[in-house]
């Protein structure tokens, strides 16, 4: 039996079913909520989440991995409140999520990248993963790290190895939000296999927002996942190309390198939108596997993606 935590605690991994490898339940700029709470109630918030979290598991989903992380106003208190009301599994993260410099907290605290030593950073992300996260007994089950457009500042390659670091001790897979424009995936790939990672157990996340078949094979060559995973939009026409890239892809031989899913949020505090917005689960289910069985790709091929693949992402080293 090989176990994985999940927010009401470990289930065996062949339970997790269909997974959606990066959905958010909530993102939020926690210090301006907490300041300037207008725009928030919190009970309503957590009960319109668990209403659009339960339309996707009647839509068929499981399970969902939230990669929101130290950044994006993580609050596992919060989340257990919307898993209560309902059924899907909710894997939760621990790490940092940032484009430029790590939080100020950090800058007068252990050592920098390249010195030696542990980073207070990676002891935090351990104990997460290990005994829990701040006193909710919820376990976090995988890690994530960010490199964008900017490129490998020294706060960006700090976290990245500080998540390395604490995939080496625990042995919990890593989700990395990249930017393919850029080939950020590949500079990730380079640090994160410097530090001995098992690239094996590593998402290169947001790889669908790129039509280049090329660099997509390369990083799956490297080991890789690659995350198909942008695919919360509420205007379907506009998933053509990434469903065009993901058929490619398969046709290549690489279904047992892709994870799909939307990177939706029920509430996202980053957008001046109207939130009925948010929470768009379901586009997978409703517009994007009939349009890539139209293109060829199998039964078995969906299969491997959303369910065998994330049982592999998950499945801990022996
Ligand atoms: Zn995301």
């Amino acid at each position: 039996m090989a176990l994985v935590e999940t927010i009401r605690g470990p289930v065996d991994v062949t339970g997790l079913g269909t997974t959606l490898m990066h959905e958010h339940v909530f993102v939020l700029s926690e210090e301006i909520r907490q300041n300037y709470p207008g725009y928030w109630d919190e009970d309503v918030r957590v009960a319109d989440a668990a209403a659009k979290l339960t339309r996707a598991k009647q839509r068929g989903i499981d399970t969902i991995a939230d990669p929101t992380v130290l950044g994006l106003g993580r609050d596992i208190g919060r989340i257990k409140r919307v898993a209560a009301l309902t059924g899907i599994n909710i894997i939760v993260a621990t790490g940092l999520y940032t484009f430029g410099d790590a939080p100020m907290y950090f800058r007068y605290r252990g050592r920098r990248s390249g010195t030696g030593g542990q980073d207070p950073m990676t002891e935090m992300f351990v104990s997460d993963i290990a005994d829990g996260i701040a006193g909710t007994g919820v376990k976090a089950a995988f890690l994530k790290c960010a490199i964008d457009a900017e490129g490998l500042t020294r706060g960006v390659e700090r976290v990245l190895r500080a998540v390395a670091q604490a995939h080496l001790a625990t042995g919990a897979p890593v989700t990395v939000h990249t930017h393919p424009a850029s080939r950020s995936g590949l500079v990730a790939i380079g640090v994160l296999a410097q530090e001995g990672a098992d690239l094996s157990r590593v998402v290169i996340g947001h790889s669908g927002d790129t039509d280049d078949l090329d660099y997509l094979a390369e990083v799956a060559d490297a080991g890789c996942l690659l995350g198909m995973d942008r695919f919360g939009d509420t205007d379907p026409a506009a998933f053509g190309p990434r469903v065009k890239t993901v058929a490619g892809m398969c046709e290549r031989g690489y279904a047992a390198s892709m994870v799909l899913s939307h990177d939706t949020a029920c509430f996202i505090d980053w957008f001046p939108h109207d939130d009925a917005l948010g929470g768009n689960y379901t586009q997978i289910h409703d517009h994007v596997l009939p349009a890539l069985a139209e293109l060829g790709v199998t039964a078995g091929q969906i299969e491997t993606m959303l369910v065998a693949n994330p049982r592999r992402y998950f499945t801990p080293p022996p």
